[in-house]
């Protein structure tokens, strides 16, 4: 298996209706084709984790990278594992405006969380911890497509 991490910028296209859509369309597709992960995102960036088989993965990213609902996709990690870390979710959403921000200044040491200032084990190390503090938020979005 894969876990792939990427950040990216939104376009002006992309609207809370478009992250309404993506969100359904994420959860319908990757429950099918085996893929599990979380995506965060904010007003101006996503930062997100796929995980699952790397055939599959790698046909997603290349769709994700065609998608004009943002722009800049750039590769944090690309890695083989063994497990799942976000396995309980076809896509998990969390948006920056509800994480800790003391979490998020201590990741890039500034007010402004910037994904792109990320390795990829520090934006895996990232996303470890705000899922965990945001379990139970996660847990709740599980079957339900309200952007929280
Ligand atoms: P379709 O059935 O053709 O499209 C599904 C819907 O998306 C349609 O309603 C279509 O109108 C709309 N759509 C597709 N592309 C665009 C576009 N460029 N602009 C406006 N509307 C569009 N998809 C996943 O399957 N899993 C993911 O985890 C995932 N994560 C994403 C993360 C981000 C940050 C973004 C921007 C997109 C993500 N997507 C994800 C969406 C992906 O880019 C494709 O749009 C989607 O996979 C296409 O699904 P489909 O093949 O079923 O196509």
């Amino acid at each position: 298996m894969i876990r792939l991490i990427y950040a990216s910028r939104m376009t002006e296209t992309c609207e809370m209706e478009s992250l309404q859509e993506i969100l359904q369309v994420s959860r319908k597709n990757n429950s099918a084709a085996n893929i599990t992960g979380v995506l965060i995102y904010d007003p101006s960036f996503f930062l997100q984790c796929l995980e699952g088989p790397k055939e599959v993965v790698n046909k997603l990213y290349q769709k994700v990278l065609a998608d004009d609902r943002h722009k800049d996709e750039t590769l944090l990690e690309y890695a083989n594992i063994q497990e799942r870390t976000f396995g309980n979710w076809t896509m998990g959403l969390l948006r920056t405006a509800n994480l800790d921000q003391d979490t998020l200044k201590s990741y890039t040491g500034s007010n402004q969380f910037d994904p792109y200032k990320l390795s990829g084990e520090r934006a895996m190390h990232f996303l470890v911890t705000v899922v965990a503090q945001e379990k139970k938020r996660l847990d709740e979005q599980c079957s339900d497509l309200v952007v929280g």
